[in-house]
């Protein structure tokens, strides 16, 4: 870990903007759209990583060092950060958890004690991770007000719209059960209807042993089970080697994407599920 000693507190941009770091590209697009021209975000991890075991790089703490507002999920995802905010120098920086305040959170076995993260997946929940952002941007740069307020308001009919969307395309598939390959969907599955009869990897990053697998395949063909995910980021050998045992379908969802933003992100991962389903 390098050690950035004698970090002033931020400087504002030349431009005057708030700088913002965030931990995922999705958290970055939700800054953008409430932030506009006042704000500048930058994103740590690219989408090509795993955010639960992300590296911190050097260029990363000077990031963080530099930023004014640090937007991550929380509940325990970013826990590889706390040494760069440390080593950042960074007193003045604030940390906004898209999580904090959200009741509902969706809790696992003994190894999730914190809860499920992945709330960025529920267009509701999204809601409340924005507002607990546009709530730090305002009291930072109060003159910004009316722009954060009226952006959040209509980036949140936009959530609304796609919400509907999402649920309209679910509404007509009688087979709403699926195998996701780690825990990353369960708060978009509360919300639409779907049922995730089991998930491949028991922790992220901890493939499953042998016999847990022969325990996915005869579940997948008892049940006969008909899709199951898989993401970029991951390793596509174990769902191919189940795809070849059973026959299931394997969809390829990326829970960190955001290109083209969130919406358009969510909505294209919505499409592969229905057309798997159908
Ligand atoms: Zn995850």
């Amino acid at each position: 870990m390098m050690l950035l000693a004698g970090c002033a507190p931020a400087p504002p941009t030349s431009t005057g903007r708030l700088r913002v770091v965030t931990t995922i590209g999705v958290l970055a697009d939700w800054a953008r759209q409430v932030g506009g021209d006042r704000v500048e975000v930058a994103s740590l991890l690219s989408g090509n990583e795993s955010p639960h075991t992300y590296e911190i790089k050097p260029a990363d703490v000077k990031t963080v060092a530099d930023a004014r507002i640090l937007f991550r999920v929380g509940l325990g995802m970013e826990e590889w950060l706390d040494p760069a905010i440390e080593n950042s120098g960074n007193t003045t920086l604030a940390v906004v958890d898209a999580a904090a305040g959200i009741t509902d959170i969706i809790r696992g076995d003994e190894h999730d004690r914190t809860g499920n993260p992945h709330i960025w997946l529920d267009p509701v929940l999204a809601k409340a991770g924005i507002a607990n952002l546009v709530r730090e941007l305002v009291r930072l740069d109060p003159k910004g007000e009316s722009l954060y307020r009226a952006r959040e308001a209509t980036y949140l009919l936009r959530l609304d719209s796609l919400s509907a969307a999402i649920a309209a395309g679910f509404a007509g598939l009688s087979d709403k059960r699926l195998i996701t390959y780690h825990d990353a969907w369960p708060y978009f599955a509360r919300r639409f209807g779907l049922d995730i009869v089991a998930t491949v990897e028991p922790i992220p990053g901890q493939e499953p042993s042998a016999k847990e697998l022969a325990r996915l395949v005869d579940l997948i063909r008892r049940e006969h089970i008909r899709v199951i995910t898989t993401e970029p980021q991951l390793p596509s050998a174990l769902p191919e080697m189940l795809a070849r045992e059973t026959r299931v379908k394997v969809v390829v969802l990326d829970p960190l994407e955001s290109e083209g933003g969130y919406v358009a992100a969510l909505t294209r991962s919505a499409a592969a599920i229905t057309a798997a389903l159908r």
